[in-house]
């Protein structure tokens, strides 16, 4: 891709303690997204970040991708590491925990392909069995499936913000077609591979196509609003349309969204 800066960079460790309740630990194998989202949260998180000043001073989100080029040892000392406490303690009070790639990158951005960190990560969770999940927006993915069809406890989410291409295209300009989101999705289902939908943050869409789009695709969605609605009102603004900046507006896409899969028993989560 033109106009990225890609450093080599060694990490102390894999595992992040994650803030999320329901998530032990988080692995981000990038540092840094290509896909350079203009809403990212990740963006500000990293921007004060040693990693940041020390090898991306001044460049902007989705210019640079640091790359943990050993980030699969680590984690493998660290999970020999919980395995011998397990030993240790054989009873109920410790247990595998679960572990998800990614929350401050996206772990199949285009450069997975050449440095496979991802897929090396994730062949050391299925050699120890971790229940573990993924997040992205990439058809990349799909490489990993052999692997993925190993794991006991698995799944996948794709993250999809609105139906519509022409805005996927304004406040995602370098992610994957929604299209390509969902063939996605559909590959993954015919592996028999749990799947969920992540519609957040919720741009401006029709709910109930982006929800027929979906249909049985997922067994779970999760939505969630746009939280940082500052680093991007002028974008909203330029483009007319304001009217999906409100709460009114959120909570009725997450309502359109909760009605449609309902009625088909598939659970909806709102995360706001
Ligand atoms: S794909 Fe995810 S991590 Fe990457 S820029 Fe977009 S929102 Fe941020």
């Amino acid at each position: 891709m033109k106009n990225l800066t890609v450093k080599i960079i060694e990490v102390k460790n894999a595992l992040s303690k994650s803030r999320i309740s329901e998530i032990d630990y988080t692995i981000n194998p990038y540092f840094g997204c290509e896909f350079g989202c203009i809403y990212c949260y990740a963006d500000f998180m990293t921007r004060f970040s040693k990693n940041y000043s020390v090898h991306f001073p001044g460049l902007k989100w989705g210019e640079f991708v640091g790359v943990k080029i050993n980030i699969h040892e680590k984690l493998r000392e660290e999970i020999l590491k919980i395995e011998s406490k397990i030993a240790l303690f054989s009873d109920k009070r410790t247990r595998k925990p679960n572990i998800w790639l990614s929350i401050v990158t996206d772990p199949y951005q285009p450069i997975e392909k050449k440095f496979k960190l991802t897929r090396k990560c994730l062949e050391v969770l299925a050699e120890f069995q971790y229940p573990t999940g993924i997040l992205t927006r990439s058809p990349l993915v799909m490489r990993d499936i052999d692997l993925f069809v190993g794991f006991e406890d698995l799944e996948i989410g794709i993250t999809i913000t609105t139906d519509n291409e022409n805005i996927r295209k304004i406040f995602e300009p370098k992610a994957p077609s929604i299209k390509s989101r969902i063939k996605t999705l559909e590959v993954l289902k015919k592996n028999n591979i749990k799947t969920f939908a992540f519609v957040g943050p919720i741009l401006p869409m029709d709910a109930k196509k982006l929800s027929n789009l979906l249909d049985g695709l997922v067994d779970y969605v999760l939505v969630d609003r746009m939280n940082y609605i500052w680093k991007t009102e002028k974008i909203y603004k330029a483009n007319s349309l304001e009217f999906a900046t409100r709460d009114e507006y959120f909570n009725a896409v997450a309502e359109e969204i909760s009605r449609q899969f309902s009625s088909k028993g598939i659970e909806v989560e709102i995360l706001f």
